[in-house]
């Protein structure tokens, strides 16, 4: 079992608060990537648990049965891995995308990748540095990067489309919905997870705008899709 997500953040200061607030920065985290994974409707049914109850290794955690990005891209034709690159980043950017929206800010993917450097070193030991979201974003563009798409111009890419699938509403309020009773509960596992994002699951390849984004397969391949991700 894979743990995908170790809840490491650009706002890890917020996360990492003892309060009810930092509860809720990392369930906004959580339920980012999440939604990304729902709305894609790939990684979701891989997760076996998402918690928020913070240890000393992890603020908040997606566990799934099956993710490892690196081993994903590796095991795909090498034309197909900017397009797996970029869906997987968006899962990634979506937890710490979720909490900027959730605070109100800017997501500012630069400042993300600067402040895993302050937080570690304010952090000590209690930072971990390998398999954080923005450090696998960042390994997964120096392996799709070319000379005429260079790494932070990837990275943009994949941050802007992050910030404009939580401006969608309806993904939006499952981010909200979710976050909120993850806060609440602390822990909610795979069989409680579908009705939260039954509303956006596989919305990704009902629109040609996003299909096409995130080159999905179309409506046509769609049912097929589903029968055997069921
Ligand atoms: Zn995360």
């Amino acid at each position: 079992m894979w743990v995908v997500d170790l809840g490491r953040s650009f706002f890890c200061l917020n996360m990492a608060q003892n309060n009810s607030l930092g509860l809720l920065y990392r369930a906004y985290h959580e339920a980012g990537h999440v939604a990304a994974m729902a709305f894609t409707a790939q990684g979701f049914e891989q997760i076996v648990e998402v918690n928020v109850i913070a240890s000393k290794r992890f603020l908040g955690v997606v566990r799934s049965r099956g993710i490892n990005y690196a081993r994903n891209l590796n095991l795909v034709p090498i034309q197909d891995q900017p397009t797996m690159a970029r869906r997987e980043a968006i899962w990634l950017l979506a937890g710490s995308a979720a909490e900027a929206k959730f605070e109100g800010v800017k997501f500012d993917v630069e400042q993300l990748a600067e402040e895993y450097v302050t937080c570690e070193d304010d952090g000590g030991e209690a930072i971990d540095m390998v398999g954080t979201d923005i450090n696998i974003v960042g390994s997964m563009a120096d392996k799709v990067s070319r000379r005429y798409y260079p790494k932070w111009r990837l990275i943009h890419t994949w941050a802007g489309l992050t910030v404009e699938l939580l401006e969608e509403s309806d993904v939006w309020s499952c981010v909200e919905h979710f976050a909120k009773h993850l806060a609440k509960v602390g822990t909610i596992s795979e069989n409680e997870l579908e009705p939260f994002f039954a509303p956006i699951y596989m919305k990704g390849y009902e629109s040609a705008r996003w299909r096409r984004r995130l080159v999905l397969p179309s409506m046509a391949s769609t049912e097929r899709v589903k029968s055997t991700l069921r």
